[in-house]
């Protein structure tokens, strides 16, 4: 039942989502109606009214098909060629034009002077107060530059306008289509508040900007380097491209158009900037899909994505100026295709009980919950709180990133284990021939330089063979156990280290120790296993016991000669074991090098 729901609402879900990341979308709404002042009959009154916190206020804007007109309006002069359409948060179909809002404001607090803040997303604006035109504060002269500051403050001054202070102010504010040809757009409502608080919003609204495309910047940058990272995972490098588009799409669609400001861009050149942060985004999370869950990726459907991406995103950049909404407008099914196609395969993933696919899936659910509010703000029924949308896909990346993080924890995790496995001696637990043989070799050229004594010793059982006839393997096999545990007892210091030579051989080696220290240790290891009791029915004392051979040497650099090889230092240990295997067994003999 559970998964059935999920199973059919889980790809409809994510249908959403891309949808959601590849509108041109304005980062900041114009912030919440709570609070808002409502203009009734045209007029506002500010009589009580606490105006230190910029408040939002409904008014009705006049929406006026046909051409603005151009001489006695000269901000408000590109008409398209023919009419677009635009989904405005009016709910209209606006044919490009202009839109006046006018009020009547009464009780004018005479204290501080305020403002009326327009968030436009591209047009131009022209503000009358009192019949006099004003200059508002962000608004650029000339058509042909950019909307640097898209947050326009139209200041009410009372004193400067004609009026005097506490007096009633007619305002008039137009928004035309301007340079764009697809029509001005706005956010509405507009805000009142002080002209100090506003500016200070600003302010805060920028930094905002900048700490998330700084964010963002970082995820990219985490991931950018990771690609460097020993076991060369291309994942990262795909959702670092992918972060860094995000941050681009963010700097010059989003925000204040950051980039663009930053550049001092023309229009032009900023609405060119905004084709390849549309439509990469798709493909790129595709591509860094396919990467992290290659068995539950819709492959086909990716690959025809991909190709159809590509073509929009140089369509992008060469299509004259007045077809890009309409680019814009038939990347939508492509990008429901998408986010289809990236559901299915995040929920096989789910399934697949895939290491972070539950918080992909939690991450696109928040994604997908801002952008349904964000549908509802065009609708006019909501007007989400600033940042709303682009916190939903800097979730969703963050989600993302951290399941690829993950992901690379783990298998870092097993290699480690893999490789522990690899040294490892399976019936004893104890380093097998392999590591012997490497860090024997480590230790003899460390003590080339130091110029200290090595010592090795090499232990084997007595009358093993007959030991395992009389009780068998299983038998064998748990003794082995026992005489490895009592070696590994006594690797106490530091680079000491036990290993399984072969069969019924161990190896100890001793770095930094002379052969009477090592001689001592081999005597009291030999005792011990001669201490466990364990019973030998083959052997003359009933017990089992140990033969040890050790051998010491301060080992020298050099091709040729004893003193020059680790294996000298084997041998010598193996023959001190011959000789103890010689003079009865459960003893302990030294042998030099060289001999
Ligand atoms: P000596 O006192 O001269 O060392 O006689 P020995 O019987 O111990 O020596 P030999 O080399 O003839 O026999 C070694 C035996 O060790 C042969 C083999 O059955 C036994 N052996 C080797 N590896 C294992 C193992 O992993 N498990 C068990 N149970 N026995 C092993
Ligand atoms: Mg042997
Ligand atoms: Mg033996």
């Amino acid at each position: 039942m559970y998964g059935g729901i999920v199973s059919k609402t889980l790809p409809a879900i994510c249908a959403f989502l891309l949808f959601l990341g590849g509108g041109v979308v304005p980062l900041h709404a114009a912030g919440t109606n709570e609070g808002a002042l409502a203009i009734s009959g045209g007029v506002l009154s500010l009589a009580g009214q606490d105006l230190s916190r910029p408040r939002p206020v409904r008014g009705v804007w006049k929406v006026q098909v046909g051409p603005p007109v151009a001489d006695t309006e000269p901000l408000l002069v590109t008409v398209p060629p023919r009419e677009r359409r635009y989904f405005t948060p009016w709910g209209e179909r606006l044919v490009t034009g202009t839109i006046t809002y006018r009020a009547r404001i009464t009780d004018v607090p005479t204290t501080s002077p305020l403002a009326l803040e327009i968030p436009l997303v591209f047009g131009t604006l022209r503000a009358w107060v009192n019949g006099r035109e004003v200059v508002a504060i962000g608004q650029a002269d000339v058509p042909e530059r950019s909307r640097v500051e898209r947050r326009v403050l139209v200041p009410l001054l009372p004193g400067t306008v004609g009026g005097s202070p506490g007096d009633e102010l007619d305002v008039e504010i137009c928004i035309g289509s301007s340079y764009y040809p697809y029509g001005g757009m706005t956010h509405i409502p507009p805000r009142l508040g002080t002209l100090a608080a506003l500016q200070r919003s600003r302010t805060v609204l920028a930094f905002r900007d900048g700490v998330l495309i700084g964010f963002v910047l970082l995820v990219a940058m985490y991931h950018f380097l990771l690609v460097f990272a020993p076991n060369k995972d291309a994942t990262h490098l795909f959702i670092a491209v992918f972060a860094a588009a995000l941050a681009y799409r963010f700097a010059v669609a989003d925000g204040e158009m950051f980039l663009g400001a930053f550049l001092g861009l023309s229009a032009e050149a900023m609405l060119r900037l905004q084709g390849p942060a549309v439509y990469v985004l798709t493909p790129l999370y595709i591509l860094f899909l396919r990467q992290l869950l290659p068995s539950e990726s819709t492959h086909r459907a990716f690959r025809v994505i991909l190709r159809v991406s590509a073509v929009w995103v140089v369509a992008a950049i060469f299509i004259p100026l007045r077809f890009w909404m309409d680019l814009l407008f038939w990347y939508y099914p492509i990008i429901i295709a998408a986010s289809l196609s990236i559901g299915i395969t995040i929920l096989r993933a789910v399934r697949a009980g895939r290491d972070g696919a539950r918080l992909i899936a939690a991450g696109g659910l928040v994604l997908l919950t801002t952008g349904i509010v964000r549908i509802f703000s065009l609708l006019g029924f909501y007007v989400p709180p600033a940042y709303c949308h682009a916190l939903g896909g800097t979730v969703f990346l963050l989600a993302n990133s951290i399941a690829l993080s993950r992901r690379m924890v783990d298998f870092r995790l097993s290699l480690a284990n893999l490789r522990e496995e690899a040294q490892r001696d399976g019936l004893t637990g104890l380093f097998n021939r392999r590591t012997f043989d490497t860090r024997l070799q480590e230790e003899w050229q460390r003590h080339v330089r130091s110029s200290q004594p090595l010592a090795l010793m090499m232990a084997d059982v007595d009358y093993f063979k007959r030991y395992n006839d009389a009780l068998g393997h299983q038998e064998g096999d748990e003794a082995l156990r026992i005489v490895a545990g009592v070696l590994q007892q006594h690797a106490q210091r530091a680079g000491d280290f036990v290993a399984r030579y072969g069969g019924e051989e161990f190896v100890l080696v001793l770095p930094n120790t002379e052969i009477a220290g090592a001689y001592q240790l081999a005597e009291s290891i030999r005792r011990l296993v001669r201490e466990k009791e364990i019973p030998h029915p083959e052997s003359p004392e009933r017990l089992l016991t140990i033969s040890i051979g050790v051998s010491a040497v301060i080992p020298e650099q050099g091709t040729a000669g004893a003193r020059r090889d680790p294996r000298d230092l084997v041998k010598a240990a193996d023959r001190a074991l011959y000789d103890a295997k010689l003079g009865g067994r459960d003893a302990t003999r030294t042998a030099p090098l060289g001999e």
